[in-house]
């Protein structure tokens, strides 16, 4: 576990360089020893600060490790990230309890940089393993100011790394009824937010038949949970966050093969990010009226399952065929999306979902697929993109994309385009059929919310919480 503390004495140091600052021996926040000792080894050219270059040292019983950064230039906001991560995993400091970080600049953007390559980076996924943790428990400073700023991002990675544990952990623990719990933890005592949760009678009642179907196979409740946060009294607009809560996704009667099931706990990444926007939006005080929409279902199979083919009249009034058991995301945010514009009637909504494997052959993991019907909030979201490093990148949404969806069943089917084709886009445009007039973001986090494999930048294996620090930024400013 990670604090951030005051400089102690023992505390070990990291020195970050970059080549430039390296050759010009320019003045780091350093003693003047070690400065000595940095000018030798360049002289020497024992170290030349190339990207991923550490070189240790001790000096006066003191140990040091220098970190190269490569070039100035070359320096983008990921690469600082993964620099940090990697030293502070380094070997060297497996056993160290207090470690002082030397930056190797002090702006804004280096200082998001380091605290969120020492936060994130260092999140480790360990609940079910015996052994303790080897990162042990550190105290860690680091010259960020002003302190607002570094609270600020401190409080962010918080909202990060708790998406990362509801993702990680069993589909059987993180069921609907522990997100309704989570979520009623993180709110409790604040008189700005009210929480409207609709159970399965109340859903049953109200006619969100699509989440009903979804969830009708599974032995837990279904759940459409909403936060309403008010941080600016005296406007009545909202803006509302709304996440696709699958706890469990067998794919339903259209069965997932092997190999695609595994990670299927994971479906509730959209709702998980949801929860660690409004815990940040809590700890960062933000003066905006905000709606937080969890739509938790699991899509389970047995004989009560929903079935292809079957038509069901949404929460909007519009019947839906159902193309394959699997698309069962879009249903459940269809009803919720449906349900939020009736009877809130946000100016703007935006959701994120991890709906479609066809998001993962356009971008890949490091790209958000952003679909919007409104290019300024796209404009702004990709604004945030660039500003967090939590990536987003626009696919178009069109008119025609509609014809897709027609059924001679019902009023819209649920799987439009032919397998292969524009998979994230035809999803898109069946939940844009259901947000009335909001400006309307839909962020589909199928590839970037979890990293399958040893690690991917500077995030280790499991949830990455994507979608967090995206939308807080977005609500910030
Ligand atoms: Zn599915």
């Amino acid at each position: 576990m990670i604090t951030f503390s005051k400089i102690s004495s023992a505390s070990e140091q990291i020195i970050f360089l970059t080549e430039e600052q390296l050759k010009k021996n320019q003045a780091i926040k350093v003693s003047s020893d070690v400065q000595k000792q940095i000018k030798l080894l360049q002289k020497t050219k024992k170290f030349s600060a190339a990207l991923h270059e550490t070189f240790p040292v001790v000096i006066q019983k003191r140990f040091y490790l220098i970190v190269g950064l490569g070039k100035q230039k070359e320096l983008t906001s990921t690469i600082l990230r993964i620099a940090v991560r990697q030293a502070m995993l380094s070997v060297h400091f497996k056993k160290a309890k207090s470690i002082h970080c030397v930056i190797h600049d002090s702006s804004d953007e280096s200082a998001r940089g380091y605290v969120e390559g020492i936060l994130l980076g260092s999140y480790q996924w360990k609940k079910y393993i015996s052994e303790t943790s080897n990162l042990g428990k550190k105290r860690i400073n680091i010259d960020v100011s002003p302190k607002k700023l570094y609270q600020e991002l401190v409080n962010v990675c918080d909202g990060v790394n708790l998406a990362r544990d509801l993702v990680n952990d069993n589909a059987d623990t993180v069921t609907s009824v522990f997100v309704e719990q989570t979520i009623k933890s993180i709110v409790k005592g604040k008189k700005n937010v009210s929480l409207e949760i609709l159970n399965e009678k109340e859903l049953k009642k109200k006619g969100l038949n699509l989440h009903l179907a979804v969830n009708q196979g599974s032995k837990y409740p279904p759940k459409l949970i909403i936060a309403r946060y008010q941080g600016d009294p005296k406007s009545k607009k909202y803006i509302a966050i709304v996440g696709k809560g699958i706890t469990f996704d067998t794919g339903g009667l259209n069965l997932k093969p092997s190999g695609y099931m595994e990670t299927m706990r994971t479906d509730m990444g959209g709702a998980a990010a949801v929860i660690g926007i409004l815990k940040n939006t809590i700890s960062l005080k933000l003066k905006k009226n905000l709606l937080f929409v969890c739509a938790m279902a699991e899509n389970a199979i047995g004989s009560g399952a929903y079935k292809p083919g079957d038509v069901i009249k949404s929460y909007s009034g519009k019947t839906v065929e159902i193309g394959n058991t699997d698309a069962e995301g879009r249903l459940v945010l269809a009803d919720a999306l449906g349900y939020i514009s009736k009877n809130y009637k946000p100016e703007y909504v935006i959701d994120l979902a991890t709906l479609t494997g066809a998001c993962v052959v356009a971008l890949g993991y490091d790209y958000t697929g952003l679909v919007s019907n409104d290019d300024k909030l796209a404009n702004q979201i990709l604004n945030s993109s660039k500003k967090t490093d939590d990536r987003a990148w626009q696919l178009p949404s069109y008119a025609e994309l509609k014809d897709h969806l027609k059924s001679q069943y019902a009023d819209l089917k649920s799987t439009g385009l032919p397998k292969g084709a524009a998979g994230t886009c035809s999803a898109a445009e069946f939940l844009r059929q259901f947000i009335g007039d909001a400006k309307w973001a839909h962020l589909d986090i199928a590839g970037t919310s979890f990293v399958e494999g040893s690690s991917r930048g500077y995030f280790g294996f499991g949830a990455t919480g994507s979608g967090v620090r995206l939308l807080t930024d977005f609500l910030t400013n």
